[in-house]
């Protein structure tokens, strides 16, 4: 996907936002990225979706999953430009678990995908119970990744944009020495 354009998409959909920002970690960081907010925009986030599902339109795929709750969506609009089956997991006494009658069958072939992928932990959970239901997972896609390089699965992993954003300790922080107020966007689990 045209890097200038995502931006684009992200910006207009108020899921990026350029500022002075205090994550949930404490830490702060210049830009602040709310992906729901892109979802939010059926009309501009369905570039992105598009997107994953023309990288592995041709491939063979049986399913595409996502870990609830902001897969959900990417996982649904894939499937439906793919003509695939979607389901989502979600953690059950903190197992990431098939419920609702979602099932795999041994040997199908799953895709997962995610909004945002900042360490992949909850996508490696969704494979490890694709693996145990005896699926092949055949590989990953997230809207942005937010990894910096770390999320390596040993599998293909596509991405709409990667979103590089620095993060500072705040007594070390550029922006507050320059001594912009600091805002919380007040959302947890972003970083
Ligand atoms: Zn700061």
């Amino acid at each position: 996907m045209d890097q200038k354009r995502a931006i684009k998409l992200l910006t207009d959909s108020n899921a990026l936002l350029t500022g002075h920002f205090m994550l949930a970690s404490g830490n702060h960081s210049e830009r602040y990225i709310q992906c729901a907010l892109l979802l939010s925009r059926p009309d501009l986030a369905v570039e992105f979706l598009q997107d994953i599902a023309d990288h592995f339109k041709g491939d063979s795929i049986d399913i595409v999953a996502a870990p609830a709750v902001g897969g959900i969506i990417v996982s649904y609009e894939v499937g439906r430009f793919l003509g695939k089956r979607t389901i989502f997991l979600e953690r059950e006494n903190g197992i990431m678990s098939l419920r609702r009658g979602f099932g795999i069958k041994e040997g199908e072939k799953v895709l997962i995908v995610e909004d945002v992928i900042t360490t992949g932990s909850s996508v490696l959970e969704v494979r490890d119970a694709v693996l145990g239901k005896g699926g092949h997972v055949i590989a990953f896609a997230s809207l942005v990744n937010r990894s910096a390089g770390r999320f390596k699965p040993g599998l293909p992993y596509y991405f709409c944009i990667d979103m590089d954003i620095p993060i500072y300790n705040p007594d070390d922080c550029p922006l507050c020495q320059k001594g912009t107020p600091v805002v919380k966007p007040g959302s947890k689990g972003l970083v």
